[in-house]
């Protein structure tokens, strides 16, 4: 049976201390990437909690939070078809009450990459995944690998808090045509989701030149061009990082992660991939 709760005394009644407790935070408007993360979590635990919490503290001002996607009914349908134990969903008083003023700071990590063009997005994630974390104290917790930042950003949050979580990293699912799924994608009008799939398919090219023994930043410089070629209005970045620091990498690097960002009218998608360069 699944249970729905919306408060924190609900929500740790229903929470079973004999069990091996499984967690999937996310922001709604659930596609099949989400699942996948589900049944990876089932995989590691007996009692499985979903939230679904749209975080105001990591959207700018000038960000989409108004505009989210928000499908609650639609949601726990398909949570429950899912056999979901726990769906949890607070509402910003639960998460932020009146008088709330603590902070976190996950430092420079924050700054890079995703941090340049959104600098306060990954304090805002650190401090409600921080919250969810400490209200449910599950064993497992299972973040996509398509928000590669974030994962590697909320495995140091649990390693200097001393928060009892292991993180499972969970693959990303793309559709048919290799574009990464994502809420946001249900922003993009027919002509321009024709176009989305080749962040995917220039991420794909980068990583078999740069394997093929190519410069880095003759590589990169190429992808970029193609991106604006196919109708890509702005890209963001498009940087080789070593896989735990995300320290752009120069040289040759064992396991190194192509993270990109590009813009598509006023959608910006996201996308990376591991490259093995000998
Ligand atoms: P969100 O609801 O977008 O905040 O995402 C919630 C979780 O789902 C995060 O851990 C994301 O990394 C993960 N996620 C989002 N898109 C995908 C995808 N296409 N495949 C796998 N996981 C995903």
């Amino acid at each position: 049976m699944t249970l729905i709760v919306r408060t924190l005394p609900e929500l740790q009644r229903a929470i079973d201390p004999n069990k091996r407790i499984g967690f999937v935070p996310t922001m709604g408007a659930l596609h099949p990437g989400h699942l996948s993360l589900i049944r990876l979590a089932k995989k590691h635990a007996e009692q499985i909690v979903i939230s679904i919490f749209v975080n105001q503290a990591q959207f700018a001002p000038h960000e989409d939070f108004s505009a989210y996607p928000r499908q609650e009914i639609q949601d726990i349908n398909l949570l429950t078809q899912e056999g979901v134990d726990i769906i949890y969903l607070p509402d910003s008083h639960t998460m932020y009450p009146a008088g709330f003023t603590t902070r976190i700071d996950v430092g420079p990590i924050g700054q890079i990459l995703e941090g340049t063009i959104r600098p306060h997005f990954f304090n805002g994630v650190a401090l409600v995944v921080s919250k969810l974390l400490l209200q449910i104290l599950p064993d497992i917790a299972v973040f996509g690998e398509k928000d590669y930042q974030q994962l590697i950003i909320i495995q140091q949050l649990v390693r200097d808090l001393n928060i009892p979580t292991t993180i499972i990293p969970g693959p990303t699912l793309r559709e048919n045509d290799g574009l990464a799924m994502s809420s946001r994608n249900q922003y993009l009008t027919p002509a321009l989701r024709s176009i989305a799939p080749t962040l995917f398919s220039t991420l794909q090219d980068i990583k078999k030149s740069l394997e093929e023994g190519q410069m880095i930043a003759d590589s990169l410089k190429k992808g970029i061009r193609h991106l604006l070629e196919a109708g890509f209005n702005q890209v963001d970045y498009i940087q080789l990082c070593h896989p735990q620091t995300l320290q752009q990498v120069t040289t040759h690097t064992p396991n190194a992660r192509i993270l990109a960002a590009a813009r598509l009218g006023t959608t910006r998608l996201i996308d990376n991939l591991p490259v093995w360069i000998q």
